[in-house]
């Protein structure tokens, strides 16, 4: 039959995006219920939609932060039946950590990692007296490999893999799936928060060689990593409904090939030099040509594992 997929943050971007796939399917096998924080915000995606609203996608408020929305939520949804959910809600954050209040770091945790463990904690009942599901996670592959200045954010992907990964040896014993998905760098509005959000703060206090690195080095740096290895949240959705498809999900779907030897260099290397090495190289020496970065980061890795040494001079 039908499986009732209900997915987090659907206003835009990547959510926006799988909902209406999932909702436009040709042999109509998922009913989505697509939620938002803000049902006013609902427009971009019926717009996407179509006559599928009120056939095979419905509306939802949902915010991820809260204990009462969630289980409101969940609790008008026909016997609480969910076949799969897509934990895709999730905030950004770019800075010297030295500009970035604790109150930013909770709240960047209080979605990304308490978003996710509340949706999870929510659902898993009732999957397990099923004996039947699938929970995916849109994480990142800064869930897997740290990125200079996005320190805080790469820390709330990573606690969401490494809870993730415990999770999913238990699950499988009640026949339930957990997949994360690991994007690098997609063209939504989350690039745009970004670009933003850096352009109009000021970094009062910080030393000024920090600045330096930041706004005229990893800055120009990030913008052509976008621009050169960026993905559409298609791509995103076309390897979701892959491991949606499978009749064995994977646990890891790295959505861009590009980034597998960046996640490689940590594997390569239990020391952790590498991959904090070639990432300096890559920042501090090459910055100014990082429009071949993915390939240079190929060449430094196959270089990196045949010396086993690179200085950072
Ligand atoms: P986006 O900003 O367009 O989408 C994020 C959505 O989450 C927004 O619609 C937002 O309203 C919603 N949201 C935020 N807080 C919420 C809350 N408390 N409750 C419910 N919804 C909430 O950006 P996106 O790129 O589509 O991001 C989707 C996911 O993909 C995020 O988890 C993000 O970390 C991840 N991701 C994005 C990129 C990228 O470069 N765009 C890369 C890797 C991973």
């Amino acid at each position: 039959g039908q499986k009732v997929v209900l997915i987090t943050g659907c206003s835009s971007g990547i959510g926006l995006c799988i909902a209406t796939l999932l909702a436009k399917d040709e042999h109509q096998r998922y009913y989505v219920i697509a939620t938002m924080r803000d049902l006013k915000k609902k427009d971009r995606l019926l717009e996407a939609v179509g006559d599928a609203y009120g056939k095979t996608l419905s509306l939802l408020t949902l915010d991820v932060c809260s204990d009462e929305s969630v289980s409101e939520c969940i609790n008008s949804i026909k016997g609480r039946h969910i076949d799969i959910l897509i934990n895709n809600a999730g905030v950004g954050l770019v800075s010297p950590v030295e500009c970035v209040s604790m109150e930013e770091v909770r709240s960047v945790f209080e979605t990304n990692v308490f978003g996710v463990i509340r949706m999870i904690k929510a659902v898993l009942p009732d999957m397990k007296k099923c004996r039947a599901g699938h929970i995916i996670i849109i994480s990142s592959t800064m869930g897997l490999q740290g990125v200079v200045f996005n320190d805080v954010y790469a820390a709330s992907k990573f606690a969401v893999e490494g809870f993730c990964e415990s999770l999913a040896v238990q699950l499988l014993k009640f026949n339930i799936s957990v997949s994360m998905i690991e994007p690098g760098p997609v063209h939504t509005d989350f690039e745009l928060k970004m670009t933003e959000h850096i352009s109009q703060k000021d970094y009062p206090g910080l030393d000024a060689e920090t600045l330096h690195y930041f706004k005229n080095v990893y800055l120009p740096a990030s913008v052509d990593v976008f621009q050169t290895l960026g993905q559409t949240p298609q791509q995103i959705t076309m390897s979701t409904k892959q491991v949606i498809e499978t009749r064995r999900p994977r646990f890891r779907t790295l959505t861009n090939p590009l980034y597998t030897p960046l996640v490689a260099l940590k594997m390569a290397d239990e020391s952790g030099d590498l991959s904090v090495r070639s990432l300096y190289h890559l920042l501090f020496n090459l910055g100014g040509v990082m429009k071949i970065s993915m390939n240079t980061l190929k060449c430094l890795t196959c270089a990196c594992l045949r010396s086993r040494t690179i200085s950072p001079d």
